[in-house]
């Protein structure tokens, strides 16, 4: 049932008044497609303030959340469930770069990265789980020989394994870690009703100053904010009290960066599979990869994106 959300998001690419925007899209921003040293595909989108001011130009009654909404989606990320506050704040960036990667675990437990969906889902009978990773940073800044970035990493499961337990979500990096931005977390589960069909939230937010929040912590033992939380089973409909199947299960989280070279940031999402709700623990290699482990008696499956270097 997760694959419904796939096809959802491709649905509503088409807004309101979204070929005026595409056509405004076409001519203001500009699209350099590349495969960086580690050969992860990325897009790198910039000019976005060009085509923001194009539009509350041409659009003066338009909503920010709109021209949000519009911009996530041209930029190939999903916003579907996420709080209004994650998808307004790509209007505060002129530049962004995205990878994306497909995860999947196979019989053995290791841990495979495409660059493509060549696995379509209808077709993906193992009993592992299946991650779309979104990868993505902005140069925010520039002073002297250091360079700021913003990161974000999210994590959509296309298909979520049989156990739930305690799992961890973290973007790695070999940057230094920039406290002066404000990171953000978010874990959203949605449940879809078998007899009225609506769809139930369980969004779960961490910030810098909230860091709890039910079953979901931010932790930076790693030296990077770390999601650590609970898969929660499907919950009772919250219009009409009926049962309910897993509909979308996504992961958000942001942080800021300091470079003064090309440095690397990855997603990794660690899946426990056998054992007690610990936290898993997180540390971050030398080239920004994170590695995931877990107390004796307790098994976790490691899913990594592509690595994407920051270009500098
Ligand atoms: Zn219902």
């Amino acid at each position: 049932m997760l694959s419904a959300l796939l096809i959802m998001n491709l649905s509503t690419t088409v807004l309101a008044d979204g070929d005026s925007l595409s056509r405004i899209a076409e001519y203001t921003i500009q699209v350099n497609e590349d495969v960086d040293i580690t050969g992860s595909l990325t897009t790198t989108f910039t000019n976005l303030d060009t085509f923001i001011d194009t539009v509350r130009e041409n659009y003066p009654k338009i909503a920010d959340y709109d021209i949000a909404r519009f911009l996530m989606q041209y930029t190939q990320q999903d916003c579907e469930g996420l709080p209004e506050d994650v998808v307004l704040s790509i209007l505060e960036y002129d530049n962004i770069t995205v990878s994306t990667s497909y995860v999947r675990i196979d019989a053995d437990g290791n841990s495979y990265a495409l660059n493509d969906n060549c696995l379509p889902i209808d077709d993906y009978t193992s009993n592992d789980g299946y991650i779309k990773f979104t990868t993505t940073y902005s140069n925010t800044k520039t002073v002297g020989k250091q360079k700021y970035y913003n990161v974000f990493g999210s994590a959509t499961w296309l298909k979520y394994p049989a156990m739930r337990l305690r799992d961890c979500f973290v973007v790695g990096t070999n940057g230094t870690f920039d406290d002066s931005v404000s990171e953000k977390g978010n874990v959203i589960q949605s449940f879809k009703c078998i007899r009225c069909g609506a769809i139930t939230y369980k969004t779960r937010t961490v910030t810098k100053s909230k860091r709890v929040d039910n079953d979901l912590n931010l932790k930076y033992d790693s030296g990077v904010p770390e999601l650590h939380f609970d898969a929660l089973s499907t919950q009772k409909c919250s219009s009409c009290d009926g049962f309910t199947e897993d509909y979308s299960f996504t992961l958000f989280i942001s942080y800021g960066v300091i470079a003064s070279e090309a440095k690397n940031i990855q997603a990794s999402y660690g899946h426990q599979t056998v054992g007690f709700k610990n936290d898993i623990s997180v540390s971050i290699s030398g080239d920004g990869t994170a590695s995931l482990s877990a107390s004796v008696g307790t098994l976790i499956e490691t899913y990594t994106a592509r690595p994407v270097t920051m270009k500098y």
